[in-house]
């Protein structure tokens, strides 16, 4: 099964509400698909969307690194799997969403060929998927009317974009937390924004608090992995790394070192869904948890990382909720939403169904 061509379209999507981090802005997505064309005619759908701020990637420099990929790949049979995949990997450094979208399309080939969906393709499925709901970093009361209206919706996990200024931060925190309620959970996310002493001060204040605070997520800067562990030492609560853990060499660098006690695993981060599985093996050999997290893109990609998030008991957390950011989605098909529930597609492969246009 042999790959004829590699074609490339890019999709621009106005999202419902402003995306607002400590890293950036974000009010419309650009989204570069991508379609493996097999020479038997079965194809596969990939996705992957810029984020420059943290793997470096413009949509034009995904495109041309998805030419670049095409260029080493093209004629390689898909059924011999680990030659592709090490050769997509190896052909250029970096470039991780390309890379990324380039993958998940060879395995929504396989799962098509091997008439399964791709999470059966890896190995299983967990009964359900429940994601957060991210709340942007905004002013306090704007972030306190966002997290209730949220709860009222039936969000119980809440992603709370911090990593500002840490006394507003922690008003922030105690505001939404009144605002929600009793039963619904925060998931800080600082996105390096505090210096390792800031978040141990953050991280403290909210257990002298009692705020009801499930984690708290690459609380320092991606480089400073001595910080990362100094936080990790000095709170209480689970310290996962985002921005630190692009590749399965980067997670075993920071469990070597005992510097976290749970990863997010982004598929444009890591290259897709075969380093994907490295990072969840190193983690789960280590007693480490992982959450399964994606970028601002549309379906087409978090379908991927959702049917990879499935098949992994060590992925026990799923920050999957950008497509509800989207106002329309590219292609039909890939996984949906009832509230936080998220549910994987029945169809074969990643469950897209393309109406022909890419
Ligand atoms: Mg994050």
């Amino acid at each position: 099964m042999k790959i004829k061509k590699i074609t490339i379209s890019t999709v621009t999507i106005p999202l419902n509400t402003t995306f607002k981090t400590a890293l950036r802005s974000v009010s419309v997505m650009e989204n570069v698909l991508v379609c493996v064309h097999t020479e038997c005619g079965l194809t596969g759908l990939g996705g992957a969307a810029p984020t420059p701020v943290i793997s470096g990637e413009t949509t034009r420099s995904i495109q041309g690194a998805v030419e670049h990929i095409a260029e080493y790949i093209t004629g390689m049979d898909v059924l011999a799997t680990e030659q592709l995949l090490t050769r997509l990997n190896q052909c250029m450094v970096g470039n991780s969403a390309a890379k990324s979208a380039v993958d998940m399309a060879i395995y929504d080939i396989l799962g098509k060929y091997r008439q399964t969906s791709v999470s059966g393709l890896l190995g299983g499925i967990t009964g359900s998927i429940e994601t957060d709901i991210t709340i942007s970093l905004n002013p306090v009361q704007q972030m306190a009317e966002e997290a209730e209206r949220k709860a009222a919706e039936g969000f119980s996990i809440l992603k709370i974009k911090v990593g500002g200024e840490p006394k507003q931060d922690l008003a922030r925190l105690t505001a939404i937390s009144r605002a929600a309620g009793d039963d619904v959970l925060l998931r800080l996310d600082a996105n390096q924004g505090w210096s390792p002493k800031q978040a141990v001060w953050v991280g403290r204040e909210i257990e002298r608090q009692n705020l009801p605070v499930e984690l708290m997520e690459q609380p320092v800067a991606a480089g400073d992995t001595a910080g990362l562990k100094f936080v990790r030492d000095h709170v209480a609560m689970p310290v996962y790394a985002d921005e630190s853990v692009f590749s399965p060499q980067d997670a075993m660098e920071l469990l070597g070192r005992n510097a976290v006690d749970g990863i997010n695993i982004k598929l444009p981060k890591c290259g897709g869904i075969y380093n994907a599985v490295k990072i969840a093996a190193l983690a789960e050999s280590a007693g480490v948890p992982c959450m399964v997290g994606s970028m601002m893109e549309s379906a087409v990609s978090v379908s991927a990382a959702a049917h990879f998030a499935a098949s992994r008991a060590v992925v026990q957390k799923y920050d999957l909720d950008a497509p509800l950011f989207c106002s329309f989605q590219p292609v039909p098909g890939g996984i949906s939403y009832d509230g936080p529930a998220v549910h994987l597609p029945e169809g074969p492969g990643l469950g897209l169904e393309p109406d022909g246009k890419i």
